[in-house]
């Protein structure tokens, strides 16, 4: 079975004494993790060795950081290298959120790179993509994310691509409220197996965990993630509550 993936996105939120109490009771939330299943907290950066610190000796239990630059090293004042994370033993990187998309301008040609910078370091990429709610009304969005797959991931080998997790985050969903129906996330989730699969082979694009992002809630992660393809998800908002949290853990496959 493809890994079950619950991830967090903290974004830019909680102190370290709110992040803390968070992660203590989600660990001591006495839910059990499969070994098919991995819950990963994307902390804020100043974080991330403090949190790396609470969970490092629990099994299935990892912390990401939120992004990378592009660069391997060098005078780029204020950015982290995913060499850095790996010095200090971290396995998992957001790449390519839609708020670093629009806000940082981070195209898919730099987040190829981030790509290729986190897989030189043995980082698994929590690879974003996803459509605005302008495409999904075109009813585009299958071939927007297309390209951003194209464009981001494509010059990679297969073996390379197995060790990537794909979110897909419809824009309209995420922090809105909105969720996308079961429907719309599998068909999303099976097209960009569709597209890995053509590209490369079935059996690697079948190996792929892929994750739906998007107002995921305690009250609907369970039917998200019964969908076929989709292999969990990339939680905001509700990854700020430990019970709502421990519930999209438990809803796991
Ligand atoms: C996200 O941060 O990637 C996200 C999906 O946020 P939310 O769950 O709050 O919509």
């Amino acid at each position: 079975m493809r890994k079950q993936i619950a991830a967090a996105n903290w974004k830019m939120n909680l102190t370290w004494t709110q992040g803390k109490r968070l992660l203590e009771d989600i660990l001591g939330g006495g839910v059990s993790v499969k070994s098919h299943q991995q819950v990963v907290f994307g902390v804020p950066s100043p974080y991330i060795p403090l949190a790396d610190e609470i969970v490092r000796t629990k099994d299935r239990y990892a912390i990401s950081a939120q992004n990378c630059y592009e660069k391997k090293s060098g005078a780029y004042t204020g950015e982290i290298a995913a060499e850095m994370l790996q010095s200090i033993g971290i396995k998992y990187c957001i790449v390519g959120h839609s708020e670093r998309r629009e806000y940082f301008n981070e195209s898919n040609q730099v987040l190829a790179e981030k790509l290729n910078r986190c897989l030189e370091n043995g980082i698994v990429p929590i690879f974003c993509c996803g459509e605005p709610l302008s495409i999904r009304e075109a009813g585009t969005q299958n071939s927007h994310v297309e390209t951003q797959l194209k464009e981001s991931l494509f010059h990679l080998s297969p073996d390379q691509l197995k060790s990537v997790v794909i979110a897909y985050e419809p824009i309209w969903a995420i922090g809105t409220g909105k969720t996308a129906s079961t429907e719309q996330a599998q068909e999303m989730h099976a097209c960009v197996r569709t597209v890995l699969a053509d590209k490369y082979s079935p059996a690697v694009a079948d190996d792929i965990s892929i994750l739906y992002g998007g107002s995921v809630k305690a009250n609907n992660a369970k039917e998200l993630f019964s969908c076929p393809d989709v292999d969990g998800g990339l939680v905001g908002g509700a990854s700020l509550v430990a019970a709502d949290f421990l519930t999209i853990i438990q809803s796991l496959k």
